[in-house]
């Protein structure tokens, strides 16, 4: 399997040496230009959206880039990436079951899952499960292993829910033989007796409404086929919802930071703020401090069970780098009458 480098810092268009807020401050403008709900080539914006997704998912979070930028400055974008030595069986990392007597050690690969096979191998969730064992004194037959990846689900995705086609490379049983390894006296020519042949399939991945973090979403039957006719393992995505450029996630509830001026905090204001559903407008009452939280009920991700999480506006209260002259003598008549006394 030929993997590609891939320059996350080149994507965000920030230099290695970046500070986090350059990182953070590089996304989400970009993640706005990009974002698949207000660009007008929808199908490109959603690859754009998804690959400075998997970007800022790695140099946002210290320890993903720290693993990264071990591997040093020289590779190209698109070079091709073979893992150097030590890297498997890191945290995170793929950890590859090794194939006992009889297994063919098979590599998964995923497509549509949002997420690069660069970034797979280095930091998904892509594992293999042990299979499971036969009862005592029952044939050679064993339980396929499970097939593990990250599934990239958007806000709007995990809202609406959606349906993906994912391309999995894995082992299926093999038709020569039915996954027997057998025809008649003699061993499968197609499989070599294994029973078992590598095949790239498509699958429709159902995301329900609601979905979180780490959720796991099974799809039964999909994982690597079993040896000697036993039953098929599970084709597992963990959900990993991508960074919004204007909300943050908690539990069912969206974030929302919105700035205001001094004044807007002190005399209170309307304001439209976005959901993932359209604009709505709210009330900022006089006297909002800063961090001080509204909740708009209904408006976050859906539940499970019933009903949806509220959108939660955090208010960010801004004060100006510069002023006019004009500002000035305002701001000093204020000082000189403002009972205001923020240190008694
Ligand atoms: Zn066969």
């Amino acid at each position: 399997m030929s993997l590609q480098y891939k320059d996350y810092y080149a994507q965000l268009g920030v230099p290695r040496t970046a500070k986090d807020a350059e990182i953070k401050q590089a996304f989400r403008k970009l993640a706005r230009e990009y974002h698949p709900d207000v660009a007008k080539d929808k199908k490109k914006a959603e690859e754009k959206f998804k690959e400075i997704n998997e970007a800022y998912e790695v140099l946002g979070d210290a320890t993903k880039r720290k693993r990264y930028d071990e591997l040093g400055a020289n590779w190209k974008s698109g070079a091709e990436f073979r893992p150097p030595p030590g890297w498997e069986g890191f945290p995170g990392g793929r950890s590859r079951t090794p194939g006992g007597p009889g297994h063919a050690d098979f590599e998964f690969e995923f497509g549509g899952t949002g997420f690069s096979d660069f970034f797979e191998q280095m930091f998904g969730a892509r594992t293999a499960s042990h299979p499971g064992r036969s009862a005592p004194g029952e044939n050679l037959s064993e339980r396929g292993r499970d097939v593990a990846g990250d599934l990239m689900v958007t806000l709007e995705e995990a809202m609406r829910g959606a349906q993906r086609a994912v391309n999995v490379r894995h082992a299926v049983a093999c038709e020569g033989c039915s996954g027997t390894g057998r025809r008649g006296q003699r061993l499968c020519p197609t499989c070599a007796g294994e029973g078992r042949v590598s095949r790239s399939e498509t699958y429709q991945v159902r995301i329900p409404p609601g979905v979180t973090e780490g959720q796991r979403l099974r799809v039964a039957g999909r994982g690597e086929a079993g040896t000697h006719g036993g039953s098929a393992g599970d084709l597992i995505l963990r959900v990993r919802l991508a960074r919004h450029p204007d909300f943050a996630v908690e539990e069912h509830h969206l974030i929302y930071e919105a700035a205001l001026a001094p004044w807007e905090a002190v005399l209170g204001t309307h304001l439209s703020v976005p959901t993932l559903d359209g604009r709505v407008n709210i009330k900022i009452p006089p006297g909002t401090q800063n961090g001080q939280k509204l909740r708009v009920r209904g408006r976050g991700l859906p539940q499970r069970a019933a009903g949806h999480g509220d959108l939660i506006v955090v208010a960010r209260v801004e004060l100006p780098v510069q002023i006019t002259d004009a500002e000035r003598a305002l701001w000093e008549q204020l000082a000189c009458v403002a009972t205001f006394k923020p240190r008694e």
